[in-house]
């Protein structure tokens, strides 16, 4: 994720009880979104978009007679529940449903929303190149939880034009058109996930095809030869076997779509990343310019399936995939490039802490980020990994990275979950470590 939209993407489901809740589980949520299924059709020349969306939920603890959901500046057209229509109050951001009966804790609902809405962020339309992707903000475009922590399934019928080729979140299940023309693209997320990695690409892409292990690769591209895509692509296969290395757990799904478009910082998401076509030809012209490559693949661990729990610990996202594609230079080109990627981190971040701008890396908000702040979750973050590696030694600490990350897969975490595996795999009490360089304590 290298982005400005996270920080938009906040917004826990708040849920407003009939009687006061019952004492709310360990991390605080009320409710939890099990799977959601939805169909969306983008019109990429009107900027628009349309959608329906089928939410899964059940009541964590308490009893509720409304809940809200994040909408952005969608319009809601209808909200159902088994067919029956309800009343909902649009709230800034945010729409708030009333339940026809009150849900108690452990009981599940399944509340059906159609709606509207031309996003502003979340989902970009590049006319021109007849292409349309999602960009994390995810209830731009879907009505949803947007609070990182709420993992789960996705299932998307994407309906385009014909002759467009599109990536999803998940496996692609099925084509199939429709008499109007257009395309209805099915992909189906099984493993649950943060619902800013939801999403997809659609444009007039050509593919490669590659593998490693059981792991199918796709590179895609608009204006790129498929010689070029294998070039730009080529270090992926090594990439993947380095990460499922040092994370000790292997790669989650059966497939991995890289996919060039029109414009971004570079964005991961669940099985797929997008990069831009100037980051192509950049690699094209440097074979060396990896290091965003590596960063977004190193996301499908670090971030995808180990998220933080909400973005105060955003640093568990950014900082490690910083650091990993330090370490993924180390692998492929040697000791002095990596140490060269965390000079260069290191002298971003003292230049912020001699401006006064030092700041612990777990945030006490994260909802206005300045450029300084980015700087302390994503190189602060990256040069205090390689100096917990310099401190207790590569056996340790790499050792350490395979437990936090074993023990956490498939979970939400905090900055103490990280320490507690970091300690209890070493066998050392980093408290001190952690007060000075994570927590900035005296
Ligand atoms: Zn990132």
């Amino acid at each position: 994720m290298n982005m400005q939209q996270a920080y938009r993407a906040c917004a826990f489901l708040v849920l407003v009880a009939a009687h006061p809740l019952a004492a709310a589980p360990p991390d605080g949520r009320l409710f939890d979104v099990l799977g959601y299924v939805a169909t969306v059709r983008p019109d990429i020349q009107g900027g628009t978009v349309t959608g329906d969306v089928s939410i899964h939920l059940r009541l964590l603890s308490g009893k509720a007679e409304t809940i809200e959901l994040d909408r952005a500046d969608l319009v809601i057209d209808e909200v159902r529940q088994q067919g029956r229509r309800l009343d909902f109050d649009l709230l800034p951001r945010r729409v708030r449903v009333h339940l026809p009966t009150p849900v108690a804790r452990g009981e599940s609902r399944e509340l059906a929303i159609s709606y509207h809405g031309a996003p502003r962020s979340g989902l970009r339309f590049v006319a021109e190149r007849q292409q349309a992707y999602t960009i994390f903000s995810t209830s731009e475009w879907l009505v949803c939880v947007d609070a990182p922590d709420d993992k789960a399934t996705f299932d998307l019928r994407l309906v385009l034009p014909a002759g467009l080729k599109a990536i999803g979140t998940g496996t692609l299940v099925s084509e199939r058109p429709e008499p109007d023309g257009t395309i209805v693209h099915r992909f189906r997320q099984k493993r649950r996930a943060s619902s800013y990695l939801f999403g997809f690409a659609a444009g007039r892409f050509i593919e490669v095809k590659a593998a490693r292990g059981n792991t199918a690769l796709r590179y895609l591209g608009d204006g790129f030869s498929p010689d070029e895509l294998s070039r730009v692509f080529r270090d992926t296969p090594g990439m993947l076997d380095f990460f499922t290395r040092r994370a000790g757990v292997a790669y989650p799904l059966d497939t991995y779509t890289q996919a060039l478009v029109a414009n971004t910082a570079g964005q991961e998401a669940w099985g797929f990343s997008l990069l831009s076509d100037a980051y192509g030809h950049a690699v094209l012209d440097d074979p060396a310019a990896i290091s965003l490559i590596a960063h977004e693949l190193a996301h499908q661990w670090w971030g995808n399936l180990i998220t933080c729990q909400d973005w105060t610990h955003f640093w568990l996202n950014e900082g490690f995939a910083t650091f990993m594609a330090a370490a993924y230079d180390e692998e492929r080109f040697g000791r002095e490039v990596y140490l060269r990627d965390i000079d260069r981190a290191r002298v971003r971040y003292e230049a912020v802490r001699e401006a006064g701008g030092d700041r612990s890396l777990v945030f006490p908000d994260w909802n206005h980020p300045t450029a300084n702040d980015r700087t302390i979750v994503y190189q602060k973050g990256a040069y205090v990994l390689h100096l917990l590696r310099e401190q207790i030694g590569d056996d340790m600490f790499w050792a350490g990275i395979r437990r936090y990350t074993a023990t956490h897969a498939g979970g939400s975490v905090t900055t103490d979950d990280f320490k507690r595996s970091m300690e209890e795999s070493s066998g050392l009490n980093l408290g001190a470590f952690f007060d000075k360089w994570v927590y900035v304590r005296q």
